[in-house]
């Protein structure tokens, strides 16, 4: 058995986020984080990795820096890195990127009994498709949104969050589970692992390793291929600063009404 988990380095949008003149994102010129979801999708693959011995291999499509955030990966239990990065690859929609990614996670081979984790969002694109996709274009049974996840024998119960409760559901292995926040709190990287992390092993898969695959179209995939391009994207203007009145007297609601019939509310 062994756990493949996809992991995103998106930009830290608690910092500017920069946008390229295609609307593209200038990652470039941003700062990087592991997106929060992927860090619980990778909590869950090392739990189960303490409880069962199994494997788990972290995927990341991206540009050849984001080798520095799967070796992070490392230092926190992940035992394999899988950089999937070409030219051919940047700019892709949520078609091609899962397009992508199952094709890597396809030639790097699913078993019987292994398990995908993604997380649920991005929080760059925050579109929730790219697990759901991969799931598909493998034939893959997959649960979405999960807070808890448990394995026995050859098939996962899940606790799928939903807006109003909850529901349970089984699923056989080889399946694909979208993680939630709720679903646990990361660990943290040990020293041990930081240690380590530089001897694990990291497969590099270009468009060369993966032109032949079923998958790989070069009509579908990249900035060129996607069935969806973004045509604009900005940051809103900042609001400026709120009014505050203070006081329960007439003076103070007769001055309320008033800017409230001045700005046409009332
Ligand atoms: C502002 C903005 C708007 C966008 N709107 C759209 C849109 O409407 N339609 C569209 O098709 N594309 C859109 N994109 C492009 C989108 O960023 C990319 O397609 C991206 O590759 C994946 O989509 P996502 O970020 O929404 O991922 P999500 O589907 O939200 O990601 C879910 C999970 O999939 C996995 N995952 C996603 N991408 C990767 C990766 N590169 N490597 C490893 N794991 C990954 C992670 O586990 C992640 O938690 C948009 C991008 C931006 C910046």
């Amino acid at each position: 058995m062994k756990i493949l988990v996809t992991v995103k380095q998106v930009p830290d949008t608690s910092g500017k986020v920069a946008v390229n003149p295609d609307g593209t994102l200038n990652r470039a010129s941003m700062q990087t984080i592991i997106n929060p979801d992927d860090l619980n999708a990778v909590e869950a693959a090392l739990a189960l990795k303490d409880e069962l011995g199994c494997k788990v291999v972290a995927f990341t499509m991206g540009p050849p820096p984001a080798e520095g955030m799967l070796r992070e990966l490392m230092a926190m239990g992940v035992d394999e890195g899988v950089l999937v990065t070409a030219r051919e690859f940047g700019g892709s929609d949520t078609y091609a990127t899962s397009q992508i990614l199952a094709a890597a996670i396809g030639t790097y081979g699913v078993e019987a009994d292994d398990v995908i984790l993604a997380g649920r969002q991005a929080i760059d694109g925050d579109t929730a498709q790219v697990g759901p996709q991969i799931a598909e274009k493998l034939h893959l049974p997959q649960v979405s949104y999960a807070g808890e996840i448990t394995k026995e024998d050859n098939a996962l119960t899940v606790k799928r969050m939903l807006e109003d409760g909850y529901m349970t559901i089984k699923v056989k292995t080889p399946c694909l589970v979208t993680c939630v926040k709720e679903l646990n709190a990361p660990r943290y990287m040990n020293i041990r692992g930081i240690l380590d992390a530089y001897q694990q092993p990291m497969t590099v898969m270009t468009y060369e390793t993966l032109k032949d695959h079923p998958l790989i179209d070069k009509e579908t995939i990249g900035l060129e291929g996607s069935p969806t391009n973004i045509l604009t994207s900005f940051t809103p203007p900042q609001k400026g600063a709120g009014m505050m009145l203070s006081g329960a007297d007439k003076a103070t609601t007769d001055q309320l009404a008033g800017i409230l019939a001045e700005k046409h509310i009332i």
